[in-house]
């Protein structure tokens, strides 16, 4: 027996943004986006400001977005909701401005601080949330997850099924923009949400499916849209396997490689996907020898393990970390070895392994 469950009303393609019906949501819509503007440059918030016009729907936007967002940033866009009298939320960008549009949705709803959503998950209600994904890698436009960064430095993943957006508007003309480490990054997260939902102990006939659709894309086109990045063709690509990657691992989550790798990111500032990368090729090699099966499904379109691993170092040739022994110790004392995430990866991880891990880095 298996389950799937995504209610997410998904819009893929050029001008989808032109295909919903915002009036179904309110009057007012809440615009969440990063500080860097890239939302403006790539003609997203144009083009859904001509259609809430059109409409007569108004807005108020909360541009305040920062890469690894903190609970501070996710609060303060909750009390400026509250305050604005917003009927819904419209994220966007990439996974930062998604995730943030979805926590405001349930902070501003239930008039609560996030740091409170975490103790009461499933009785959260929101808000609708509109989310326009700009970068192709994180899957959050169809996903119930939301990455928040604790005062304390902390990576943590509210998850609920309350937190699936209500509408996801993924037009790959918005990727276009994408400088090529972004597009390197975000590209190669997609990658690894694939194969971990492949590798996964709870993968499915139609997750393995979708993933491994998404891997040929990646294959196909990531190095593709490195080389020339105007390549609308090979951008849409890399957007379709990243929705897929969000749709997978809606139903199967990730494993310890993202669990690996949030340590890095909020310690060191690599970013998300990179991070993963560092570990990646490791745990496909360690699980490889629990469960070879799945391991052969998610690195079929490579020619195997070593072909998957030849694949990233030549996308992202990977640094020398340099941890300290005291870094590595800290680094692992942060993974929760009873998290669904380690649980769930082939394999036996202990504090050793993880410490290991992070000492050959
Ligand atoms: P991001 O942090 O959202 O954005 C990275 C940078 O790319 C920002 O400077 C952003 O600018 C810029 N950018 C975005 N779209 C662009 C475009 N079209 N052209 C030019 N620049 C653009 O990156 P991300 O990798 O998509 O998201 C990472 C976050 O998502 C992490 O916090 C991660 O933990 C989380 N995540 C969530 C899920 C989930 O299911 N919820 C899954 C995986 C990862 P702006 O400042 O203008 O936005």
């Amino acid at each position: 027996m298996f389950s799937y469950f995504n209610p997410v009303d998904l819009r893929f393609g050029e001008n989808a943004v032109s295909n919903v019906d915002f009036t179904l949501y309110g009057k007012k819509a809440f615009i969440v986006t990063g500080r860097s503007g890239s939302a403006k440059k790539n003609n997203a918030i144009k083009d859904l400001l001509s259609v809430l016009d059109a409409k007569g729907i108004s807005h108020e936007f909360f541009s305040e977005v920062e890469e690894n967002p903190s609970f501070e940033t996710v609060d303060r866009g909750a009390e400026l909701f509250k305050a604005k009298h917003c009927d819904f939320a419209v994220g966007i960008g990439g996974g930062s401005p998604m995730d943030v549009a979805k926590a405001i949705s349930a902070g501003a709803k239930m008039g609560k601080k996030v740091a409170d959503l975490y103790a009461i998950k499933d009785s959260i209600s929101c808000y609708p949330v509109i989310e326009i994904t700009t970068t192709s890698g994180t899957g959050s436009e169809v996903t119930q997850y939301s990455v928040l960064t604790s005062p304390d430095d902390k990576k943590l993943g509210l998850r609920t099924n309350k937190l699936f957006p209500t509408v996801a508007i993924v037009d790959p003309r918005y990727t276009l923009t994408m400088p090529a480490d972004v597009t390197i990054s975000t590209g190669l997260d997609a990658l690894s949400q694939l194969v971990e939902s492949v590798i996964s102990k709870i993968s499915t006939p139609l997750t393995d499916v979708i993933a491994v659709k998404g891997i040929e894309l990646i294959k196909m086109s990531l190095p593709e849209v490195v080389k020339k990045a105007s390549s609308l063709e090979h951008r849409s690509n890399v957007a379709m396997a990243a929705t897929f990657s969000g749709l997978t691992i809606s139903q199967t989550g990730t494993t310890i490689v993202h669990a690996l790798g949030y340590p890095i990111t909020s310690h060191l500032g690599i970013r998300h996907g990179l991070a993963n990368m560092l570990t990646l090729c490791q745990i496909v090699k360690n699980a490889q020898r629990f469960d070879p099966e799945r391991v052969k499904i998610a690195t079929a379109p490579f020619g195997g393990a070593n072909g998957l691993c030849e694949f990233i170092d030549s996308v992202y040739p990977k640094p020398k970390l340099k941890l300290s022994e005291k870094d590595a110790e800290i680094f692992a004392r942060e993974i929760d070895l009873k998290a669904g995430q380690v649980l769930n990866t082939p394999g036996n991880y202990d504090f050793g392994f993880v410490k290991e891990i992070y000492r050959s880095l």
